[in-house]
Parts: C-alpha cells; structure tokens; sequence
C-alpha cells in the first residue's frame, strides 16, 4: 500500500483546509504553537512507517491521554470501574457540566473530562506514585523512554482550569471523587499536558490495532476484549460531540484533543496520528478530520 502517495495527493486536496479553524485558546500556553504546522505518521503493526510533514515535532496530545490512563484504570480495576463512569457518547462538548446533576455525579465515559477526573481518582487510589507510574506505563507501551509531561502546558492550563474544578467539584458532591480535589486536579493537568510527535503516538497507540498486544515487545498491554472495548469506547466518545460525524465520515475510532492531534486505529492493520493545530466549533482539528475522511476514501478501507 503505497500511503506516502496518498498522504501527498489527500493534501493537495486539501490547500482550502489550511486557513479554516482557529488554535484552542482557553489554555493560554497553546497559543503559541505555529497554526500552519501538519503532520502524519501511520505505523503498520508488521512496524512499517509511512509520514508526511510535520510527523517528528512534539505537540500538546491534550485529551488523547485519557485514552492511555483509562487503559491502565481497566487493567487495574477490570470491570468494576464502569460503576463509576459510564460508557454512553455523551452528545455534549467535552468540558459540560450538563449531565452531571441529572447522572448523580457519573459522567457518561471516560473520555470527557469529567469522566477523566474519576479515572485519574481511580489511579491515585491504587497508585504510591501515580504521576511516575503513569508516565513509566506509557513508555512501556509505546517503547520510548522519552516520552513526558510538560510541566509548562500543565502550570498554564492549571492557572485557568476552572471548569475542570467545577467538574471534580460537582462530582465530589455526589461521593464520586475519593481522593484530594487539588491532588486529582494536578495529575489530569499533567496527564493532558503530554507531548507527543505524531510518530511517537501512532506507535503508542498501535497495541489497540493489535487486539492489546503491543507488537514491538509483544507484551500483552490489555486482553482481547478490553482492547476491543476501549476501541468501541473511542468509536462512540473519542470526538465529544462530533462523534457520530467522525465514525460517519472516516469509519474508524479515535480520539482528538484540543492541542489539535487526532489519533485513528484500524483493527489488524494500523494506527494513524495527524496534528494540525486549528480546531473546528467542537474543539477538533479542522484539517485533521477531514484529512482522515479523505484518507479512508481514498484507501477504500475503514472498519466497516
Ligand atoms: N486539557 C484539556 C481540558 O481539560 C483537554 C481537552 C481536550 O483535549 O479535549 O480542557
């Protein structure tokens, strides 16, 4: 499959694409990325590369984590950690207190905020050092030892969180929060603030390509079924409420974030990351969904 070729044609197509969407603003630090970077990375699990761009700069991967430390919560807590947050797309944008008073203080998944707040509680339960072991899980995963936090991103999007401690606060007063409030607060601002180049995360992610077997190492990261059911999770709720557009549009699941990266797994075959930092009204990298759409129409193949 010769996907450098066409990387290079669905970018062509897409020169109208460059000027729409502006870079997420609310956490003062993400501002200062360049708005015209692009890159992609796809990473076969037979380990093939194919990249196009901007694939080796570090960016912000924002909400993606959410994605590796629910995965470790599963691993910990297996199925007992769906009495704590649910596992229904949520229809609502990705900070929204909406739900929550209705819900009793169960967010609808894991992948919005509110569902990330309880999975990082979660983790500082069961954790001695929740910040390191995190970090040290991640790096197994992805067999990089350099991947880290960056404590400028986190300090910045600390000094305006102010929905999130709305979020942690409201879920608190429904019992839902066991652990110190500023405690969880610091270990999701550093969870988000992870930086990643696209190569780097096509790699990380590609054990859920590979039904949760990482294919480097051959370590089994989660089992068959829990790999396929953090798959379905991200196929439902990886695009807050542009969810059902991806799934409709590109075919695949995945999961974005605000610092404008999106990554996409194909079951058996690859995992897919692509940064281009202007976010659409949802919060979703404008380039990069459609740059996906066109990719998946142009390969023919998506899960369905
Ligand atoms: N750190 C961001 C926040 O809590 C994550 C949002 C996202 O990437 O969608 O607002």
């Amino acid at each position: 499959m010769k996907y450098n070729k066409i990387f290079k044609k669905v970018n062509s197509e897409l020169a109208n694409f460059e000027n729409l969407g502006n870079v997420a603003s609310y956490i003062p630090e993400l501002c200062n990325v360049n708005p015209s970077k692009f890159g992609v990375h796809l990473t076969t699990i037979a380990n093939k590369h194919f990249n196009f761009g901007d694939a080796d700069e570090k960016f912000s991967i924002q909400s993606i984590a959410k994605v590796l430390s629910l995965t470790l919560a599963y691993k910990i807590e297996g199925e007992n950690l769906w009495q704590r947050v649910g596992v229904e797309p949520s229809g609502t944008p990705f900070n929204s207190l909406i739900q929550l008073e209705h819900d009793l203080g169960i967010p609808r998944n894991p992948l919005i905020n509110a569902g990330a707040l309880v999975i990082c509680d979660i983790l500082i339960t069961h954790l001695t050092n929740p910040k390191e072991e995190l970090i040290t899980f991640i790096r197994k995963v992805s067999g990089i030892p350099t991947i880290d936090y960056c404590s400028r991103i986190a300090d910045s999007e600390k000094s305006v969180g102010y929905k999130n401690a709305a979020l942690i606060n409201l879920m608190k007063s429904f019992g839902n929060i066991n652990n110190d409030i500023d405690v969880v607060l610091d270990f999701y601002f550093n969870l988000c603030s992870i930086e990643m180049t696209c190569k780097e995360l096509s790699q990380t992610f590609l054990f859920l390509a590979n039904y949760g077997v990482c294919p480097f190492s051959k370590e089994i990261i989660l089992s068959r079924s829990k790999s396929k059911r953090i798959n379905a999770i991200m196929q439902l709720c990886g695009f807050y409420d542009e969810a059902g557009d991806f799934s409709f549009k590109v075919g695949l699941p995945g999961k974005s974030g605000v610092g404008g990266g999106i990554v996409a797994i194909h079951p058996n075959k690859y995992c897919i990351a692509v940064w281009s930092p202007k976010l659409n009204e949802k919060g979703n990298s404008n380039k990069g969904i459609k740059f996906l759409e066109l990719f998946t129409s142009e390969t023919e193949v998506s899960i369905f």
